[in-house]
C-alpha cells in the first residue's frame, strides 16, 4: 500500500506517540469524503472495515467516529454500524435558518470593521473562486469559498457567533454535498460573495445582513432534499481518492 494518509494514520497508531493523530486523519479523510460527494447519505462505515482501509485498530477508528458523530458528520446509536448522516429535510431547513441568523449577525458586526489585510484577503479569494468556477474545477471553488465563510467566521467581533458560524458552515457544506441536485453542476452564486464584499468595505451593515440570507436562501432551494442509494464500497472510493 502506497497511500501516504494510510502510511501516516497506521504508522501514528503502531507509534503509539499520539494515538490522536490517527484518529484525525481518519476524521479528516472521511470528513473530505463526505465533502466531495464521495460518500453518500446513509453509507455504512463499518468499524472492522475502516480498520483495515486506515490500518488501524477498532478503538482507534472508534474514537474516531466518535469525534465525526460530534461534528454531524456521521451517527451513532448503540450497537449498529455508524452511517454516514443522512439530515432530515426539517433539520436542513432548520440548520440553514441558523445559519442566516448567526452568519447574518456576523457580517453586520464586521461591515466597516474589517482591515486592509483581511479585506484584500477575501478579495483574492473572491477572484481566485471566480477563476476556479471559469476552469470548471469545483473541488479549488468550493475550497476558496469555503475560505471566504470561514475568514468571516474566524474576524467576527462575537467570539461565540464566531465559533458557531464555524460549526454551521461545516454542518450547511455537509448538507449541500449530500443534497446538491445531481443535474446542478455547482451551487456557486456568481454575484453573491463580490456583492457582500462591498458591502462589508463600505461598512453597508444591513445590506451584508441581507445579503447572506438571500445567498443561504438561493443554496437551499438549489437543494434537492430527497434520498439516494447507499452502498458504496470504501475501500474502493479510500483508494481513488488516493491515488490522486
Ligand atoms: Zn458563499
Amino acid at each position: 500500500m502506497s497511500r501516504a494518509w494510510q502510511e501516516d494514520a497506521a504508522a501514528a497508531s503502531r507509534a503509539g506517540r499520539d494515538r490522536r493523530s490517527a484518529d484525525r486523519i481518519i476524521v479528516e479523510q472521511v470528513r473530505q469524503a463526505v465533502l466531495a460527494q464521495r460518500l453518500p447519505p446513509g453509507t455504512r462505515l463499518p468499524e472492522t472495515t475502516l480498520g483495515e482501509v486506515f490500518g488501524v485498530s477498532r478503538s482507534v477508528v472508534r474514537k474516531a467516529l466518535t469525534r465525526l458523530a460530534a461534528e454531524h458528520v456521521v451517527s451513532q446509536r448503540p450497537n449498529q454500524v455508524a452511517r454516514v448522516r443522512a439530515p432530515s429535510v426539517a433539520e436542513t431547513r432548520d440548520t440553514f435558518a441558523a445559519r442566516r441568523l448567526v452568519e447574518g449577525e456576523v457580517v453586520a458586526l464586521l461591515a466597516g470593521r474589517l482591515d486592509a489585510e483581511a479585506l484584500n484577503t477575501l478579495e483574492a479569494r473572491v477572484s481566485h473562486e471566480a477563476e476556479a468556477y471559469a476552469a470548471s474545477d469545483e473541488t479549488a471553488r468550493i475550497e476558496h469559498s469555503l475560505a471566504i465563510h470561514h475568514l468571516l467566521a474566524e474576524r467576527s467581533p462575537n467570539r461565540v457567533l464566531g465559533t458557531m458560524l464555524t460549526d454551521l458552515i461545516l454542518r450547511t457544506s455537509i448538507v449541500i454535498a449530500l443534497y446538491k441536485h445531481p443535474r446542478v453542476a455547482s451551487c456557486y452564486l456568481p454575484d453573491d460573495h463580490p456583492a457582500l464584499l462591498a458591502h462589508l468595505r463600505n461598512g453597508e451593515a444591513e445590506a451584508a445582513r441581507q445579503g447572506i440570507h438571500g445567498h443561504l436562501h438561493a443554496l437551499e432551494e438549489r437543494l434537492e432534499l430527497g434520498s439516494r442509494d447507499a452502498s458504496p464500497d470504501l475501500m474502493s472510493i479510500f483508494a481513488r481518492h488516493a491515488a490522486v
